[in-house]
């Protein structure tokens, strides 16, 4: 860990009024949620087609096989605990969180619901595939089968975002409000180089906010204001905002 980057981004963080967090896979793996591509043995989309698993098309040709699938992750999600960062941030409530992961770890380290935008939607929750807009919370120890919408028939599906679909426009334009009132974006565990995300950090950059940067991994960006500090978030986290 670079010492005089952590003391400068402690810095920016305690001069900022407004913070934001913008995170990725690479914050949940440290809780052992397995993340979906990078180098990891165990990265998702190395094990499995993610067009039959994640897509629209693949969930018209075998709903219960998509089911079964993330019922599978549920449970593992199920059996997870938060880590040490997402305990760090849930020390500071004033935290806004624009996050690209699916599961509950934050919430259940205890930073409030209202404070999380989920980009991608939550692994906690089904929704009807037609979109007659009915939501439903389910369990993750015991998540439900295929079944049908109570309301229009089709079937029920994880509240998450598919490839080939779009990004939930309300939380999205949530998100970019977020984007353009803060000082500072702390963005851990995600390269946030792939499009829309990275957008957001772009927007935040524009608007004059530093941008500090905690991930495994070198991200490659052109932002002038950004300070990169490369390590494990569960380790780095604690020490920035404690
Ligand atoms: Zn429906």
């Amino acid at each position: 860990m670079d010492e005089k980057l952590l003391t400068q981004a402690r810095d920016i963080l305690g001069k900022a009024e407004r913070v934001a967090v913008f995170s990725g896979a690479g914050l949940s793996a440290e809780s052992g949620i397995a993340t979906f591509r990078g180098q990891e043995p165990d990265a998702l989309w190395s094990r499995f087609d993610p067009m039959q698993l994640a897509s629209v098309e693949g969930f018209a040709s075998d709903p219960a096989t998509v089911i079964d699938w993330y019922n599978w992750r549920r449970g593992k999600l199920a059996q997870a605990q938060p880590n040490a960062a997402h305990r760090a941030m849930a020390g500071h409530p004033g935290l806004m969180h624009l996050t690209q992961n699916v599961d509950d770890l934050l919430e259940r380290a205890g930073v409030p619901e209202s404070n999380v935008l989920h980009l991608h939607g939550s692994i906690g929750k089904d929704r009807c595939h037609a979109a007659c807009g009915i939501e439903e919370d389910i369990s993750l120890e015991k998540p439900e089968p295929l079944r049908q919408c109570k309301g229009c028939g089709a079937y029920m599906r994880p509240a998450v975002v598919w490839f080939g679909e779009t990004l939930p426009q309300d939380i999205w334009s949530q998100a970019e409000v977020v984007c353009m009132e803060i000082d500072c974006l702390l963005v851990i565990g995600t390269s946030a180089t792939v499009y829309p995300a990275f957008s957001l950090v772009e927007l935040a950059a524009g608007q004059g906010s530093q941008i500090i940067v905690v991930n495994t991994e070198a991200i490659d960006s052109n932002q002038g204001a950004l300070i990169e500090i490369s390590g494990k978030a569960g380790d780095i986290l604690p020490k920035l905002l404690d």
